[in-house]
């Protein structure tokens, strides 16, 4: 961590998710889990006051690390001039600048954590890898399988594009402050080339469709769309047109997005007059 001289007193900001791990062994264990080395190009979201960002600069990785937080980083900027500081709003980077192949790593803010991981598993051009500390809500829905209480547009939306391992739970008692919930720590990995979607605006127009009811039956949510062919798709796929968006694996989801998606467009081209 940074040494406590440089940092001074500085008071955690709620408003900006600040618990801050003061636990080196967790800390270390989170680190390891990226498996950095001097090999890699690694970015670490809201390095704080340097639990992790300690343990990833002693691998010898070149390092980023994105921090919100002025105060924070000027102080990491001070203490580590080797590392490369950005100081700004994670929901705002640009996840397609990383090119080249990327580990991303962050003990993620609670209120922010889905709107990052949403973005930047669809728009890092090349991760490599990812481990992220969250709440264990967020973890579970993250891995949740079709079916559970849990699976939501969150997980076929991550899952169709890293495969999610849940790693461990850490307790509040590591954190200063302690926050109220537990939290978990996942590992991402890429999805081999021919299971990887190729466009993901089909899916990211149909899940919020399907999942803000997710009690509704789907043949009463995709009534607009509803005619032979769809119905023999959900036959082709052995589903009842009675189940729920939480019984379509996120393969089903992206077969459908993308038909339904192409349906859209054709249906809007042939209303276009000719030129
Ligand atoms: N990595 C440190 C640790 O493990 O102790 C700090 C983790 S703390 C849970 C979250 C960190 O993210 C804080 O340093 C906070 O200032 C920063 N942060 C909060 N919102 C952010 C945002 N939108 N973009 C970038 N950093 C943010």
């Amino acid at each position: 961590m940074i040494p406590n001289a440089a940092l001074g007193a500085h008071r955690p900001k709620r408003s900006l998710g600040q618990n801050f791990l003061h636990d080196q062994g967790t800390a270390r264990k989170i680190a390891a889990a990226l498996e950095p080395s001097s090999a890699h190009h690694v970015l670490e979201i809201g390095p704080g006051q340097g639990a992790l960002t300690r343990w990833l600069r002693d691998s010898g990785c070149a390092l980023h690390v994105l921090e919100k937080d002025g105060e924070l980083a000027a102080r990491l900027r001070e203490c580590w001039p080797d590392v490369s500081v950005i100081t700004m709003d994670a929901l705002k980077f640009h996840w397609r600048k990383l090119h080249g192949p990327w580990r991303i790593i962050g003990n993620l803010p609670y209120n922010v954590a889905s709107p990052i991981i949403w973005d930047l598993v669809a728009e890092t051009p090349h991760l490599e890898r990812g481990v992220f500390m969250i709440q264990k809500e967020v973890a579970q829905r993250l891995a949740a399988s079709p079916g559970s209480r849990s699976y939501g547009a969150l997980s076929v939306w991550v899952q169709s594009h890293v495969q999610v391992r849940n790693l461990f739970t850490v307790g509040p008692q590591v954190f200063h402050p302690r926050p109220k919930v537990d939290s978990a720590v996942v590992r991402f990995t890429p999805l081999q080339d021919q299971k990887r979607l190729l466009d993901p605006a089909p899916l990211r127009w149909l899940l919020p469709l399907c999942f803000q009811k997710r009690r509704k039956q789907l043949k009463n949510i995709l009534r607009p769309f509803w005619d032979d062919t769809l119905s023999a798709w959900f036959q082709e796929q052995d589903l009842r047109p009675e189940c729920r968006p939480e019984n379509l694996s996120p393969r089903q989801f992206q077969d459908l997005a993308r038909r339904l998606f192409l349906r859209r467009i054709s249906a809007n081209t042939a209303a276009l007059p000719d030129s």
